[in-house]
This record gives structure tokens, sequence and C-alpha cells, in this order.
């Protein structure tokens, strides 16, 4: 019998295609699309705004289009280009031959901003930045018109026209919307829609002087390419008047609905690129891609899986009127789902301590077999070698144990997981009094790890053969921010003092079994009792794999580590 499947989805934008497919709106057609500013990596919150539009557009037997969004060259670039396309097929989605950039639309665009000041509704206007503010006014006090605002049609289109042929300077005007400064939503206040930048593009080169605005390059973009949901995020709300009125005025074919959904944010971390450009400029992370940062290059890095973050993404589901904060944890829990599944099991000392097995053969190799995965039977199975020397974890014992500990201490008999019982009967310090070895004493009788006599142990302990392991670096990652929401605007608080001083712990001449030698960059393994682990794709050598540590293995563990410190 097959399982039942669970019901796809649905949120509040799918109900809203829905009842325009059922009324006929767009004919039934169902086309998104996904407009990134190449001026930063992708992040989870952009993950949201894929998941959600390609997902939407898949859902409906839909197209869903990548269109950058690049109208301002100053501060985009190639690199951002190339690793957002990277970053969304990484997540699973594809546009197909549906690669869009809003500067293939310049000429288009232009030509939309003289019909407007064809139709009277666009001025350039000459007043100062500042003055452009000072004239919008406020929530509270009505705006000032510009002197500029009545000039005739055939003075406007040569003005614009020295605009576009660089014979003005950089700010010396702008093109605007002649709206409404009386307009209770200030957006609708006269907008620019058109700036001189003499700035070169890395598409158009040196062609264009001027370059459209974001609200006026979108929606007409967006009408273009006839998009039917134009779904982006809530500080757009106040901006839906503009989209409508640009393209209203401009009577284009196709008029795209814009909806707005509540952005995604995540608890200890920020989500701005330009909080996260900061961390990258100020070298207080490793780049865009470090384990510990929010994009989807570091998630990757780190050994997040594209699966889990769909599932994330679903499972926060989309509102409609607040942004949210999600716990961090949430995210988490989804990575050990899927990691669960297929990580292979490891035994890893992270904190060796030696244990020396007295009455064990000298050169003597036992060999266990194990399970890859007890989850996935046809992981297959694999040998453990077992020696004379091993290394067991230095949390595991205890000189003097509390009461309520168990594992390993003087006098004390444990199991070595599918190995043997061994007791400790002697603790080795050096000069300063620091443990440095065990001497124990192993039962051949209890060979697999139980004994014949039916006699009990309270813990069983995970080991790592001297002779055979890798040595090798462990990189604990922790949150980034030790404040819940450090995105949050304080004043006078930069959200850099809420870094996390322990967000990166490394730890050198771990000791692993000798299966992980071959390890291939990209791996995931579960350490047993530790964690989710990666082989690091940029730190790893032939031989010497570099772990990054994903997830603990539960929540509470990691509460436990840092109530530890
Ligand atoms: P940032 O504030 O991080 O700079 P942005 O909105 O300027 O982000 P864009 O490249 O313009 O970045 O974003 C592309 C799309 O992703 C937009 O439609 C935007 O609404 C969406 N998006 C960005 N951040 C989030 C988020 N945190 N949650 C959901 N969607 C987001
Ligand atoms: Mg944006």
């Amino acid at each position: 019998m097959s399982k039942p499947q669970p019901p796809t989805p649905t949120n509040f934008i799918h109900d809203i295609v829905e009842s325009d497919n059922a009324s006929g709106k767009h004919g039934g057609r169902v086309a998104t699309r996904f407009p990134p500013e190449p001026n930063g990596y992708l992040h989870i919150g952009h993950a949201k705004s894929i998941c959600l539009n390609f997902g939407t557009a898949a859902k409906y037997g839909g197209t869903c289009n990548l269109r950058f969004d690049d109208t301002n060259p100053v501060t985009e670039d190639v690199e951002y280009v190339e690793s957002i396309q990277a970053d969304i097929h990484w997540l699973g989605f594809d546009w197909q031959d549906r690669l869009y950039f809003a500067s293939d639309y310049f000429d288009r665009l232009h030509d939309f901003a003289v019909k407007l000041i064809q139709l009277g509704k666009a001025y350039v206007c000459h007043l100062s930045p500042d003055e452009i503010r000072e004239y919008r006014g406020t929530l509270q006090k009505p705006g000032k018109e510009s002197p500029y605002r009545n000039r005739s049609v055939a003075e406007n289109l040569d003005l614009f026209r020295q605009m576009r042929e660089g014979k003005l300077d950089e700010n010396a005007c702008v093109l605007r919307a002649k709206i409404d400064m009386n307009s209770p939503n200030v957006v609708m206040r006269d907008p620019v829609i058109y700036r001189i930048k003499k700035a070169s593009h890395h598409r158009t080169g040196n062609k264009w002087c001027i370059y459209p605005m974001y609200d006026f390059a979108h929606c007409l973009s967006d009408s273009i390419e006839r998009i039917t949901h134009s779904i982006c995020t809530l500080e757009f709300e106040n901006n839906r008047p503009l989209y409508d009125w640009i393209l209203d005025e401009l009577k284009v074919e196709s008029h795209p609905q814009q909806i707005e959904f509540a952005r995604l944010n995540l608890s200890r971390t920020v989500m701005s690129k330009r909080k996260l450009m900061q961390l990258v400029n100020d070298k207080l992370v490793s780049g865009w891609d470090d384990p510990r940062m929010p994009t989807l290059a570091g998630l990757r890095r780190r050994g997040m899986t594209p699966a889990a973050i769909r599932t994330f993404c679903e499972r926060i589901g989309v509102a409609k009127k607040r942004d949210t904060l999600v716990d961090v944890a949430v995210l988490e829990d989804c990575v050990r789902e899927d990691l669960n599944r297929f990580a292979l099991r490891i035994m890893a000392v992270l904190r060796p301590l030696r244990v020396v097995l007295t009455n064990y053969p000298e050169g003597q190799v036992d060999e266990f077999e194990t399970e890859n995965n007890p989850e996935d039977p046809a992981a297959g199975l694999r040998k453990l070698p077992f020696s004379k020397v091993l290394y067991i974890e230095e949390d595991d014992f205890r000189e003097d144990p509390p009461a309520d500990f168990f594992r390993l201490a003087p006098g004390r008999e444990v199991r070595l997981k599918q190995a043997y019982f061994i007791k400790c009967n002697e603790v080795v310090k050096d000069a300063s009094g620091k443990i440095v070895e065990l001497r124990c004493t192993y039962d051949p009788e209890t060979k697999g790890g139980d004994a014949k006599d039916g006699r009990k142990v309270k813990a069983t302990l995970h080991w790592v053969s001297a002779a055979h392991a890798v040595e090798t670096d462990v990189r604990l990652y922790d949150h980034l921010f030790t404040k819940e929401n450090p995105g949050a605007e304080e004043e006078g608080v930069s959200f850099k003092d809420a870094l996390n001083p322990e967000s990166l712990t490394t730890l050198r001449l771990c000791r692993l079994e000798s299966s992980v030698r071959a390890a291939k960059p990209g791996t995931h393994y579960q350490f047993l009792r530790h964690g989710y682990f990666f082989v690091d794709p940029v730190d790893s050598t032939p031989g010497k794999p570099v772990f990054n540590r994903v997830v603990t293995l539960r929540d509470t563990y990691a509460k436990a580590e840092r109530a530890r410190r």
C-alpha cells in the first residue's frame, strides 16, 4: 500500500490564484517571476520568495521567470548575477529559457518614459535631492509642488533628451511622475522615475547615462513579461498604487497584479544584504559562503540541503500581514530530518582521551562489522578496526564522578560500542595534573558489545582505534548572533555588537574512524552522539577531510553545550 500523500500546502496567494483562475481573470494563465537585484548573494529570505514564486507556478502549471532587476549599475556586479543563478539551481528550481534582465528593457522603458511625458504625466525637475525630500512632506504634512512641475511637454521632452545624451550633470535633474503632491500616500507625491548616473553598467556598458528607478522599471518589466501575479514583500504595499498608476496611464496591454507577503526573518541572524555585506567587508566572517552566514552559499557550505530548505519554506507558511521572526531551530529540525535519512553514521572522537588496554595483545586488530545507516539498509556495512590503543571522548571520563554520571570512571566498567566492555584501572597525568591517558582492561568475553554472563553496564561510548584514526580539524558552528533579533534597529546600537564570539570553535587533532580517509568533499555524516557533519568543499584536501558541523543531534544538545560554556 502506498503511503497517504500529504496535502499540497496552500496559502493565501494560492487562494488568489485559484479565484483568478475560476473567474478567468488572466485567462487561466499563471506567470510569476523571481526578481533579484544582483547586488549581493541570495539568503534564506530569498529562498522563501523563490519557493513561493517557482512553487506557485509549478502548482498551477504556469511559468516562473528569473529576472535580474539590474537598474542600479553602481551597486551591481556579474559576480552576483552568476552566484544567484547557481544558488537557484542548487535550491532545485529552473527558469528554463526564461532568463531576463531589466536592462534588456532599457530602450522600451525609455520609450515609456517619453510617452508619459507626452501624456503630460511626467516632468523634468531641477530641485536637488534634499529639496525634493523637503517638498515631499510627510505623513502629517502635505507635499508642495515643484516649481518645475508645469513645464510644457516640449520642454520636458527636450530636457529628457539632454539627460539621455549626457549633456546634464548627475544630480542636475530627474524625471518625475506627475501624480499628486497632496496624496495621503507619500509614494504618490510625484516620485522620481529616472535619474542621471554616469556609470558603466555590467550589461549595457556606457550606452546609458540615465537609469530608471525601481518602481518604474519593475511594473513595466512585469508587464512586458506578461506576469500575472507579481509577488513581492510587504514593504512594497504602499508602492502598489504607483505600480497600478504607471500601468494604467501607459495603457499597457498586460496589467499584472501585485500581491504582498510578509518577509522572513530568522532568529539569531540578520537578513539584509547590506548588513551581510558589512560582515563580509569587515572580515567578521570569511566570506559570503562562510558556513555561519544565512546566505544560500553559506548554508550550502555548512552542509544544509536544498530539500531541507524547501521543507522549511513550506513549513513556515506565507503570512499576509506581519513580518515574521522564525526560530532558527525550525530550520535546524528540517535539516536533521533530511540528513537522518541518508547521512552515514561514523565514530568520531572530537576531544580525544587516550586509552591503553593493558591486557590486549600488542599488534592484534579486531574488526567489527557495523551498519552505515540503520535508517537505510541499502547503505550497507563496513568494518571498524579495534586495537590496543584507542581514543574516547574526554567528556566520557570523570575521575571523580558526580552521582548522575554513569560513564567511565576509575574502577568502573562501560561498553565500547559494538566492541568490548572495558574497565578503568589507572589514571595517568602529566606534570600539570592534566589527565593524559587511561589504563584499562578489556573483557574478551564481551566481544561484540554483550557480556556472555548477562552483566550490564550503564553506558556505551564511541571510540576510535589510534593506529587507524584520521586526524583532522572539525569546526563547530553556533549562531552568528547572541541576540534573538539582531537585525531590529535600535538607537545607538550596531547589529554587530551582538556578534557571538563563540560562533566558531575549531577543534584540532580530532580522531575519526578510518573510513573517512577517503571522504569526498560534500558528503554528509552523522558522528554518533555528536550531530551531523559535512566535508567542507573548500578546505578539505585529499586524505584530509575538514568537517563542518551542520547541526547537533537535538536542539537540546546545543543548548546544553552553550550552558556548559
Ligand atoms: P535585502 O533587504 O536583503 O537587500 P531585497 O529585497 O533588497 O533584500 P532583492 O534582490 O530585491 O533583495 O530581492 C528579490 C526578491 O526576494 C524580492 O521579491 C524580495 O521581496 C524577496 N525577498 C528579499 N528578502 C526577503 C525575505 N527576507 N523574505 C522573503 N522574501 C524576500
Ligand atoms: Mg529589493
